[in-house]
């Protein structure tokens, strides 16, 4: 049986979403946070109450085999998965609506949509979840038109080289496609977004996406050993190598691009053996910051757990992996070679340093029990509780961001303290912001904010643009980056151009004009159109 579609408001497929219980845990945390259990709610449009503009441009006869101009196709490519989005999309509001959905099926179809969107003027937007938190999907109002190109048809693994341990995989394939094709191989990309389920390897690599394994190899960056590109200039395809010094390199270019440059058709990707060999647990330390020193230490010392992130108090709280009163570090290695207790246990001994009390007493199999396990879940899941408290007027976001170990504490208490005053200004009352780590490396770490506003239907979009505005300033003030790994798209614009050197814009810009001589691409994200 086919699975459900994907859905136009929210996370996952129609079929899918909260249960009860969760949502009435999420429920139960938002009470205590905000004194008040009294969330008025509104409803969620469904597709029959979405009235849209007729499209403004009609597929060539050639074209309309692949196109569509169906509400639910267009709907559904409205948006991208960020909060602005959700609300815009519960407001009943597909003004940003693409004229027509293409589904290539070839990289020749993706060439035909780029010389038709060139002749007409038209934007043409590469997509593919369309998980985008940061507007990098959603088409600009004022193009005179707007294609989507969705590249969900190209979803295979075409090669395998065993020997070289990598494939040459379709862009548009989804995370779990991906992995059960290579599964039978004993393979794995072992690159795991919290969005896997729903995003694409074209979408991680124009992203420069960070998977959920937090030490090493974070970004998708380490695992693109070539790539295949078409843009309206023609198509160019880089040379598979394990590492080259020869000149800037051309995958470099094309990662995180964010479809202004092309599209991203196949990439050669470097593989890895499934693990057979695990070992994990949670710690729990006295306070956030104790937590972050430990994992300074074992950053540096060369082990390399697959996960090692640590969770402030709050967050462990709301996540239930904790009961408020201590930071938790989540750590795991895993390995295809060796057995890892000693990694642990070594591990374990940095954290002792520091105060951290191992759950299980020591043991080294306790990644998926415990707070570790109860933190996995939550994770998993959290994507879905957007649909249900957006309605009820909740403001939930997250931002993230790295910084070097030097700057870490000061950073973190200015830009925790920035957003809390923000949510004070915009709301009239107080919120919360938590923090966790998402990735750590051996010069700092990646600290990720989540922010918890009771919010005024009417008013929420401009209340969530203060409080992240307020966020990114600080950001930015502090010395660290505006995005980790959400990209920029167009809601990071004005904080990544303060970020980027004036002269790297200039030579963006003349790439793009080289590749994009129309300027068709996704016009808006990254520099101005
Ligand atoms: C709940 C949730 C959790 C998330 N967790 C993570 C996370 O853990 N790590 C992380 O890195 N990100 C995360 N994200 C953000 C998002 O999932 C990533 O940016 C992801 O890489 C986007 O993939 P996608 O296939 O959905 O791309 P889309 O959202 O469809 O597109 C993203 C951008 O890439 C461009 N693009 C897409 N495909 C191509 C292509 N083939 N060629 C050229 N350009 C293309 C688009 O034009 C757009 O600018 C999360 C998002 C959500 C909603």
């Amino acid at each position: 049986m086919a699975p459900a579609r994907l859905k136009v408001f929210g996370w996952g497929r129609e079929d899918e979403g909260m249960t009860a219980e969760e949502e009435a845990f999420a429920l139960d945390v938002h009470s205590r946070r905000f004194g008040t259990a009294d969330f008025p709610s509104i409803a969620t449009p469904t597709l029959a109450d979405i009235h849209l503009r007729p499209p403004r441009i009609a597929p060539p006869s050639a074209l309309k085999r692949i196109c569509s101009t169906e509400t639910y196709d267009r709907a559904a490519h409205a948006h991208g998965k960020g909060f602005t989005d959700a609300v815009r999309a519960l407001l009943n509001d597909f003004d940003s609506a693409p004229d027509v959905v293409a589904y290539p099926t070839n990289e020749q179809d993706i060439a035909a949509v780029m010389d038709w969107a060139g002749s007409v003027g038209a934007a043409l937007i590469p997509f593919g979840g369309g998980s985008s938190v940061v507007g990098g999907v959603t088409p600009p109002t004022d193009a005179p038109a707007a294609i989507t190109v969705d590249l969900k048809q190209l979803d295979k693994v075409l090669e395998i080289d065993r020997s070289s341990r990598a494939a040459r995989i379709q862009a548009g394939v989804f995370g779990p496609a991906l992995e059960n094709q290579l599964r039978p191989h004993r393979l794995t990309l072992r690159h795991f977004p919290q969005s896997f389920e729903f995003s694409t390897l074209g979408g991680w690599i124009a992203t420069r996406s960070g998977g959920h394994f937090a030490t090493l190899y974070t970004q998708i960056d380490d695992f693109v050993e070539s790539l295949r590109v078409v843009t309206p200039a023609g198509t160019l395809q880089s040379r598979r190598l394990p590492g080259s010094g020869a000149g800037p390199s051309p995958d470099r270019m094309f990662i995180g691009s964010e479809g202004i440059l092309g599209v991203i058709t196949e990439a050669w990707m470097r593989l890895q053996d499934r693990p057979r060999f695990r070992a994990g647990g949670a710690v729990r330390f006295m306070d956030f910051f104790t937590a972050a020193r430990a994992l300074r230490l074992l950053s540096q010392a060369g082990l390399y757990p697959a996960n090692c992130r640590i969770l402030d108090a709050e967050e462990a709280f709301n996540t239930g992996a904790g009961d408020g009163s201590v930071a938790i570090m989540v750590l795991a290695f895993e390995s295809a070679d060796h057995p890892l207790d000693a990694w642990m246990a070594r591990a374990l001994e940095c954290c002792a340093d520091h105060g951290g009390v191992p759950e299980g007493a020591g043991r080294t199999d306790a990644h998926r029990e415990g707070a570790a396990g109860q933190w996995r879940n939550a994770f998993i899941r959290m994507p879905y509780g957007r649909e249900r408290m957006t309605p009820r007027g909740i403001i939930s976001d997250t931002f993230e961001t790295a910084i070097t170990w030097d700057r870490f504490e000061t950073f973190h208490d200015q830009v925790k303290a920035a957003a809390e005053q923000a949510i004070r200004d915009a709301t009239g009352r107080p919120g919360q912001v938590t923090c966790r780590f998402t990735h750590v490396y051996p010069d700092g770490p990646a600290p990720y904010f989540s922010f918890h506003a009771l919010g005024r239907h009417g008013a929420l979009i401009e209340q969530w643009q203060t409080i992240k505005t307020a966020a990114s300033d600080a950001v930015i003030a502090g010395g660290g980056t505006i995005t980790h790994h959400h990209a920029v798209g167009r809601d990071h614009r004005p904080w990544y151009d303060r970020q980027r050197p004036d002269l790297f814009a200039a030579a963006l810009t003349a790439a793009k004009r080289a590749l994009d001589p129309r300027g068709i691409l996704n016009p808006g994200v990254l520099i101005d159109p």
